[in-house]
């Protein structure tokens, strides 16, 4: 499942994998890891991005994932639960600029791949059907205004007990979408053989039982049509 940001594919994600019995796979998650890896380093900063360094340390950064007490997935970066603290503003900023650094790309999409081999996987992100899984048994590919998705990530924030200001979230809204569609590695596009998902206007229990339903039509299971 591949989009722009806070366009609810995580939510869609795991709802699916829940129904499905799949394992959910939060990619950005693994490139947040390794902002906040970089930023507590030094090596990212508004105004600086040392390349060479994080290359370097690519291998000492171990990312993996654990479900917790409500079987909800939870982000670990060398063993230290970080889930929360990937989430800010400043570190989503972060992930969208060292997924642009071509070593840090291939070592992502190599871990990505190997959590795909057993398969019963869902995975989004934003080059899932193009890069990491192009031949994944379906494909979606989620979109909605950047007004609406700011909302939401707005609305998200604020029911975690931030007070971030719309306009701040808009605007990081926009920056990451033109960052991720214009990066020459692996830009966020729709794959050819993707759905499309506008959501702009439906609410995510019916684009859940839709994405049910088309998954089910694409495996032959159905059960459900
Ligand atoms: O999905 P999320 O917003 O958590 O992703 C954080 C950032 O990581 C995105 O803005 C995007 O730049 C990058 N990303 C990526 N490829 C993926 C997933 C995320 O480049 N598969």
């Amino acid at each position: 499942m591949d989009g722009f940001s806070s366009c609810g594919k995580s939510t869609i994600a795991k709802g699916l994998a829940k129904e499905l019995g799949y394992t959910y796979i939060d990619s950005g998650a693994m490139y947040r890891a390794v902002a906040l890896y970089a930023i507590r380093k030094g090596w990212l900063t508004d105004s600086l991005m040392d390349e060479t360094a994080i290359t370097e340390h690519l291998s000492q950064i171990k990312i993996s994932f654990k479900p917790n007490l409500s079987g909800v997935q939870e982000t670990f970066l060398n063993n230290e639960n970080v889930e929360r603290e990937i989430r800010t503003l400043e570190v989503a900023n972060g992930a969208s600029r060292v997924s642009t650094l071509p070593a840090v790309r291939t070592e992502m999409v190599h871990q990505q791949q190997e959590m795909g081999l057993k398969k019963g996987v869902v995975m989004d992100g934003r080059d899932i059907g193009t890069v990491v899984f192009p031949d994944a048994e379906m494909k979606l590919f989620l979109t909605s205004s950047p007004e609406i998705r700011a909302k939401r990530r707005y609305d998200e924030m604020v029911s975690k007990g931030e007070s971030p200001k719309y306009e701040d979230v808009l605007a990081n809204v926009k920056e990451r979408d033109l960052r991720d569609t214009t990066r020459e590695i692996s830009p966020l596009k729709q794959a050819d053989d993707a759905i499309v998902l506008d959501n702009s206007e439906t609410g995510i229990d019916e684009q859940l039982q839709w994405a049910l339903k088309m998954f089910n039509k694409i495996t032959g299971n159905n059960e459900q049509n």
